[in-house]
């Protein structure tokens, strides 16, 4: 039975913490939207990733309670609420209210919420978040398109999304040890606040209030905050050490790239591929707009393939800014987005088991077109991207490497086809 439930407020957030769990020795599942009878009953942990950042609030507070209520019934004990770790909301929330509600829910009164993700360079220190050297209003995130943060002051920023108080667990507990932080956390809470920000500068921090709250019915933030918990839950007697958190049974057999993102990290990667004279097909968004059989091509590539091949709408920007002054932003995305996921659909019907994905939004299309709701989440093929498998809507069991843009070595469509062992 699960321990451990998670809810995350996007999908590639979900992931990295997923990530974070498997890392510390903990089987973790990843659940796409709210479980629906989903729930592997040999995880140590359930990740639910949600859509739920920038929605409108009462939508945020319902998917997060729905998510609470499925993995209680999965008959998890403890809860972690993660979100994005520049803390992105707005004062409408939505980080207030879903805690708030996640709180009333489980009937606890207080909880922390530390976005901190050292390795990232975000910190927090006297309740003030970091991206690097620059306070987090000062960092690109004044100009988010959703959600602009202008005061880096968490205790500020979360006090304006809910009407309970909000304190500060200082550096200075953090760093006299998990006894300090809980006697600090004890004090709050006796004075009524609900809330308190948690300083932490690096992972030893984060390890130091992981093992302090981990007996905490709720706890609140980034990734980072989840690196002590699994040592926590072990020394409590609450988890069974294990040395197989990461272990996956690939499905073997004929793998596939798809990639349509046009980042500069994957535009590295497809020129590595098609440098090295392995075999690809290039996916034109003028093409599969002129109705062009672009879809069955791209299709008879695999007709007694023997090795795996690159299908990829990747451009570079003057590529892509062309395709979009012909056909329009959203018509272009659209079109390969959809010729994609349709290529990915017919592929499994074929029999092709392994898929690296490239794209954020290509990853969503590709994982619903396969009706993959469930991700067993595996070791990390780089920092940040795990391969993981996955039952898809025929029963069988695919094995999917899902790499938003901007991640990845050169090598990383290789490396990932070996490690499944398909290249
Ligand atoms: P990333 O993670 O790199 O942002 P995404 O998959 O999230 O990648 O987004 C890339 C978007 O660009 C998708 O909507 C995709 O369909 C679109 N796209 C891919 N190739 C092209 C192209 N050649 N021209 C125009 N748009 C494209």
């Amino acid at each position: 039975m699960p321990l451990l439930g998670c809810i995350a407020d996007d999908f590639t957030g979900a992931t990295d913490l997923a990530s974070t769990l498997v890392a510390g020795g903990m089987r973790t599942q990843q659940v796409i939207g709210v479980p629906n009878g989903t729930i592997a009953p040999d995880a140590d942990a359930v990740v639910v990733a949600l859509k739920s950042r920038s929605n409108p609030v009462d939508d945020a507070v319902a998917q997060s309670l729905a998510a609470l209520e499925a993995l209680r019934a999965a008959g998890c004990q403890r809860f972690f609420f993660k979100y994005c770790s520049t803390f992105d909301s707005t004062d409408k929330g939505n980080i207030g209210p879903v805690a708030e509600a996640l709180m009333d829910a489980l009937g606890t009164r207080f909880t922390i919420a530390c976005p901190a993700f050292p390795e990232n360079g975000r910190t927090v220190f006297f309740g003030h978040l970091f991206v690097g050297d620059r306070l987090l209003s000062e960092s690109g995130m004044r100009h988010h398109p959703v959600t602009p943060m202008h005061d880096p002051d968490l205790v500020r920023v979360l006090s304006r999304q809910t009407s309970r108080g909000v304190g500060l667990i200082d550096y200075r507990s953090v760093r006299a040890g998990a006894d300090a932080v809980r006697s600090r956390a004890a004090a709050l809470e006796a004075a009524g606040t609900a809330f308190a920000i948690a300083d932490a500068t690096d992972d030893a921090d984060l390890r130091t209030l992981g093992t302090a709250l981990s007996d905490r019915p709720l706890l609140t933030g980034g990734s980072g905050l989840a690196l002590g918990l699994p040592a926590a839950y072990r020394d409590a007697g609450l988890l069974a050490n294990r040395d197989d958190a990461a272990a996956l049974a690939f499905p073997g057999g004929i793998g596939v790239v798809l990639s349509g993102s046009c980042s500069q990290a994957t535009n590295g990667q497809v020129a590595r591929w098609l440098g090295a004279g392995r075999p690809a097909y290039r996916l034109e968004p003028q093409a599969l707009a002129s109705g062009a059989p672009v879809v069955e091509e791209a299709l008879a590539c695999f007709d007694g393939a023997s090795q795996p091949v690159l299908i990829y709408a990747t451009d570079t920007p003057e590529g892509v800014a062309n395709a979009q002054a012909q056909l329009g932003q959203e018509q272009s995305g659209a079109l390969v987005e959809k010729a994609l996921a349709t290529i990915a659909q017919r592929l499994l019907d074929k029999g092709v088991r392994n898929f690296v994905v490239a794209g954020g939004e290509t990853s969503g299309a590709v994982v619903s077109a396969l009706g993959v709701s469930s991700l067993r989440i595996g070791a990390p093929i780089d920092p940040g991207v795990p391969w993981t498998t996955a039952p898809a809507a025929d029963g069988s069991t695919v094995a999917l490497a899902l790499k938003s843009g901007n991640f990845g070595a050169p090598d990383f469509f290789d490396k990932a086809l070996r490690i499944a062992g398909v290249a």
